[in-house]
């Protein structure tokens, strides 16, 4: 399972790409190197859900989208840039990461108390769930799929037994509100593609199987209350 300190260091990385999709829009070319001008701003900037579906469901879709322009539209200011433009300007994840251990330090170290004090409390209780958010299996459940020769994954060594932290909206930063503990299956099949009110179906057919599969081993059934408001959840909602 991904540490906390991978979750911090990925949640920034999504936040300066985010942010640089941004200044992009005013027409600036901020290079890797000179991220570190910005820490303030990247600080306190503010990730709308419009921008960051615009960032996944526009700019990432690089196979339709060569030679394109795309708009980012803020309360009615509209604000057209190529997508050619965009794509020099934004490094990868990679490259932002080795950057946190040198000219980019502070600004890691700054997040990092930022995000301990947004999401260290959420996290402890995260890791006390025991059941998966969206199929309900129990990880006593999965225990005993396993033990019962009822498992396929291939990848047990480090996924599977334990449940996975799930972001609901996957454009969105690690926050209390944003994240849920999913089993590696519901986790797997959701993706970055998702949102909880998509994915309700889906889950609804992964319990079903999973309860055939106790059934044959003698097992209850899952115990699952559904919870409206989680699955109200969108890409849309504000
Ligand atoms: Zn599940």
């Amino acid at each position: 399972m991904a540490s906390y300190n991978d979750k911090l260091i990925d949640s920034l990385a999504t936040r300066i790409q985010l942010f640089l999709f941004w200044k992009s829009f005013d027409g600036e070319v901020i290079k890797a190197e000179e991220i570190e001008k910005y820490i303030d701003e990247i600080e306190k900037f503010e990730i709308t859900n419009d921008l960051a579906n615009l960032y996944s469901n526009t700019y990432y879709q690089t196979e339709l989208n060569k030679g394109q322009k795309i708009t980012l539209d803020e309360n009615g200011n509209k604000k057209e840039i190529s997508i050619v433009s965009i794509c020099n300007n934004i490094p990868s994840k990679t490259k932002i990461k080795e950057l946190f251990g040198s000219n980019l330090k502070k600004l890691k170290d700054n997040y990092a108390s930022i995000f301990n004090e947004n999401f260290k409390s959420a996290y402890d209780d995260l890791m006390k769930k025991k059941q998966c958010a969206y199929c309900g299996i129990h990880v006593d459940q999965i225990k005993a799929l396993g033990e019962n020769k009822k498992l396929n994954n291939k990848r047990s060594d480090t996924r599977g037994y334990t449940l996975e932290i799930d972001r609901k909206l996957p454009n969105l930063e690690y926050s209390k509100e944003n994240c849920c503990m999913a089993c590696y299956w519901c986790n797997n099949a959701k993706t970055d593609e998702f949102s909880p009110k998509e994915f309700k179906p889906i889950t609804e057919g992964i319990r079903k199987a999973w309860n055939e599969r106790l059934k044959e081993i003698g097992e209850a059934e899952i115990e699952y209350k559904s919870d409206e408001e989680f699955w109200e959840i969108d890409f849309n909602k504000k």
